[in-house]
């Protein structure tokens, strides 16, 4: 189908951004892939290019441009090379908001200028090894010290992306007590410099995908975090969650999208390549069939994507619809490219071909951001059920 959603100058990004993956991450990628992570100095070339200041407003070093369909033309030239920019894809999507949003005028001086070179990488730690769906009940706390000059961290979080080559984290810590009718009270959130006394990275965790992603444990004893670097006001961290999960919750089926987008190109371009008994795989009804409904799915995925984009460009994108969003186009998704993974017959689960990693890396999508049981129970509430 035809979309609305892009413009010239949204069409002219991507062809920049298409050369650069092809130049700058393709030929590297094999290499990160084994390494489990992305160079950190290569965040700078992504700076140098834009892609992170995109959004960030102009007087901080950024083009200003209120918009997150950018950020979707990211994910979709990613999933179609089949590639990622590895734990960055946090920066900007996640990080961004919060500190645009929270920050003082003194805080975007000193944050928003690294952030927009990749200088200053950022990542945002809410789950602990004890918690992840259930946000309240963290147990990572942030003691302000007598004389109010700096606050004291203590606690752990787990499965941080971009948790290795992080400057700054958006930290989520306890800073009073739950009150007995809101479990959700007490909580603030800190952004935390990376190389204070008592931060420390544990392990990166081998994951069954996103293998270019550094995804880390953190634990902090007794870090001294200095008061200006709370975000917002204290205890009113887990309704500054509430307003920003809805755009990770987008950009999360943004990606799911663009993956199954991605893995109806591999499967056609492949089961055209591919010959068994005298033909090609394509030419069989079976493949026809499979791709025809699978491109179908793909088409819907893309408009209730392009209408989540719109809307949330627009300020209007509620909870309930991001959650309906990220639920239906994370399992459509699954389906799509495990039946193209299918139509690959053995090479498909091979990690060499694209479709594999793919495979692999769409799994998450279900799971991180709020898992598909979370996010019914969101779409549950919002029915009034
Ligand atoms: C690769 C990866 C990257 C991640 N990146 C980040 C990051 O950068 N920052 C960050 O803070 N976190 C990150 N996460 C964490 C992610 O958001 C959590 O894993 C996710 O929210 C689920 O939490 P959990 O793992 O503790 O599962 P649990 O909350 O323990 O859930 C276990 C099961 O219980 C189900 N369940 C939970 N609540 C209910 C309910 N009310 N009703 C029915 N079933 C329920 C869940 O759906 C799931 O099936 C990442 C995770 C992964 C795997």
């Amino acid at each position: 189908m035809r979309r609305t959603v892009y413009t010239s100058d949204h069409d002219a990004f991507r062809e920049t951004l298409r050369a650069f993956i092809e130049s700058e991450v393709v030929p590297h990628y094999d290499e990160w892939y084994e390494k489990g992570i992305v160079p950190k100095d290569f965040y700078l070339k992504l700076g140098e290019l834009g892609v992170f200041g995109i959004e960030v407003p102009e007087e901080y070093g950024g083009a200003g441009i209120e918009s997150f369909k950018y950020q979707a033309v990211i994910s979709e030239e990613l999933a179609r090379a089949g590639v990622s920019f590895g734990g960055s894809s946090v920066h900007i999507a996640l990080c961004l908001p919060y500190l645009t949003s929270l920050g003082t005028d003194e805080q975007k001086q000193r944050w928003l200028p690294g952030m927009a070179t990749g200088e200053t990488m950022f990542a945002i730690a809410m789950t602990e090894p004890g918690t992840g769906s259930d946000l309240a009940g963290m147990k990572t706390t942030a003691k302000l010290s007598e004389d109010g000059s700096h606050y004291v961290l203590n606690g752990a979080k787990t499965f941080i992306t971009g948790g290795v080559n992080a400057d700054r984290v958006i930290v989520c810590a306890r800073t009073a007590s739950q009150k007995e009718d809101d479990r959700r009270f007490g909580i603030s959130l800190f952004v935390v410099d990376t190389t204070l006394p008592g931060y420390a990275v544990g392990r990166k965790l081998d994951k069954i995908g996103l293998k270019t992603s550094d995804t880390a444990e953190l634990s902090f004893t007794d870090v001294q975090v200095p008061a200006e670097d709370l975000l917002g006001e204290e205890n009113k961290g887990f309704s500054y969650l509430g307003n920003n999960l809805p755009q990770e919750r987008l950009s999360i089926a943004v990606g799911a999208y663009a993956q199954a987008s991605a893995a109806v190109r591999f499967a056609q371009s492949y089961t055209g390549d591919r010959t068994i008994f005298g033909k090609s795989v394509a030419s069989f009804q079976n493949t026809k069939f499979e791709l025809a409904a699978c491109k179908a799915k793909v088409d819907a995925m893309e408009s209730s994507v392009d209408r989540g984009l719109e809307l949330h460009d627009a300020g209007e994108l509620t909870a309930a619809d991001a959650a309906s969003l990220k639920l239906f186009c994370t399992e459509a998704a699954s389906d799509v490219i495990d039946r193209c993974l299918q139509l690959h017959g053995g090479y498909g689960y091979i990690t060499e071909y694209p479709i594999a990693r793919l495979y692999a890396d769409n799994r998450v999508n279900r799971i991180y951001g709020g898992t598909s049981e979370v996010m019914r129970s969101i779409i549950a509430k919002d029915m009034g059920l």
